[in-house]
């Protein structure tokens, strides 16, 4: 049997291109093969992203906020978001919102299967897995098949944990949430720590880290507890949840097309993006724009827009300067939010901005470091 597409892999890509497919009149009745090597049955991680107007998975939303705070060493700003709200989606919900929607529709098929190949074949491609091969006229691809080499040369890593905690005690403002806390300990490389608050008593704390290499699970543990005790004061909690996670920011080329008819989604496509590591809204953006391609009766490759080529060098000269260690990111960081209006920096970091906040973010840099990395990268 030849399928009209193949969605190999069903995380967050995989799914939100299913979703976004099984919402067309005219394509939702397409066979779709949807492949993954794991059940997606686990809150793995936590999709924080920001937007103006609600998007398709609004009624999942588990918590909003629309002001944050920004804090270094001597320095507290917080953010008033303007038009955009800032969200966070529990990657459970997502997994069981879209598999229960897609149980409905008797043209999609779902199989466990890991998949070890994916190549072109006449006007389609074909993905092998361990036990089977499987021919679609276009397969959207977001495992690790094609992906390029992560080295310490070209690469960083956005490394966390975080803990979700109950305190005993009212103490958090659920109104308010913590982007960055670039006061702790910057002695492991570019370090934050991220506190969301859901409730007056339950939160979200995350250490994260932008460095060449994981550390050892006890020092994300005992500075998870140091920050908990001495920055936030909360003496009494338990750990309702648990997260960890490594994402590439990376100048290695993410492909978005590896080979005829085999569309590269999510991270696999490039669309984690390589300064902040955020991907949900990308990967919302891109396969909205697969959709639209296929219910056009065009090709579904996605164009690269100049503009997107121009965030593509703002973000590899940011990533060049922090590897090359001209600045740090508390130093980068720190000078972009005490200078520039929250709406302006999310609207950079969601390549929405206009070339005047561009410009403007650019002002607030020192031009020597980023203009030696800009010229390298161009
Ligand atoms: C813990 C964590 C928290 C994050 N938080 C945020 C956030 O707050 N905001 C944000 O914008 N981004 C965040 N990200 C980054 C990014 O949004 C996620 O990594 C997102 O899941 C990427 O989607 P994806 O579909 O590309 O990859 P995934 O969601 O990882 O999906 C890939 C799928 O492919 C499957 N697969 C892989 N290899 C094979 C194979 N050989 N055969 C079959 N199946 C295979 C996997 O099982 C998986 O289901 C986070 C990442 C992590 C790890």
């Amino acid at each position: 049997m030849k399928y009209d597409y193949i969605i190999a892999g069903s995380g967050c890509a995989g799914l939100s291109l299913l979703y976004t497919l099984l919402q067309s009149p005219s394509l939702q009745y397409k066979s779709i093969l949807v492949l993954d090597k794991a059940q997606k049955k686990s809150n793995d991680r936590t999709w924080c992203f920001w937007e103006k107007t609600p998007g398709l998975f609004e009624s999942i939303v588990h918590a909003k906020w629309n002001t944050l705070e920004f804090l270094s060493t001597d320095f507290k700003k917080e953010l008033d978001l303007e038009s955009y709200t800032y969200k966070m989606i529990l990657g459970l919900d997502f997994y069981n919102f879209v598999l229960d929607y897609a149980q409905q529709f008797e043209n999609v098929t779902f199989l466990q299967e890991t998949i070890t190949a994916i190549d072109t074949g006449v006007d389609a491609a074909v993905v092998s897995t361990q036990e089977n091969s499987y021919t679609a006229r276009y397969v959207f691809n977001s495992t690790n098949v094609f992906n390029p080499e992560i080295t310490e040369q070209n690469s960083l890593l956005q490394h966390f944990k975080g803990w979700v905690i109950q305190s005993e005690k009212p103490v958090f403002n659920p109104k308010v949430g913590r982007l960055m806390d670039f006061s702790v300990s910057q002695k492991q490389g570019a370090t934050f720590m991220y506190v969301l608050p859901t409730t007056t008593t339950e939160a979200l704390v995350e250490y994260t880290l932008f460095s060449p290499r994981v550390l050892a699970q006890a020092t994300y543990v005992s500075a998870l507890k140091k920050y908990i005790k001495e920055d936030l004061s909360i003496d009494n909690y338990t750990i309702k949840h648990e997260e960890f996670g490594v994402i590439p920011m990376s100048l290695a080329k993410f492909e978005k097309t590896s080979k005829p008819n085999v569309i590269n989604l999510g991270t696999s496509g490039g669309f984690t993006k390589a300064s902040s590591g955020y991907t949900f809204q990308f990967i919302q953006k891109n396969v909205a724009e697969i959709v639209n391609n296929l219910e056009a009766g065009k090709r579904p490759n996605p164009s690269t827009a100049f503009k997107d080529k121009i965030y593509q060098w703002y973000d590899r000269t940011l990533l060049d300067v922090l590897l090359t260690k001209k600045l740090t990111g508390k130093e980068v960081f720190t000078k972009i939010f005490q200078k520039i209006p929250a709406k302006k920096i999310l609207a950079f970091l969601g390549n929405e901005s206009t070339l005047a906040e561009d410009l403007s973010i650019m002002k607030s840099l020192p031009l020597k470091p980023f203009l030696g990395s800009g010229i390298k990268q161009l």
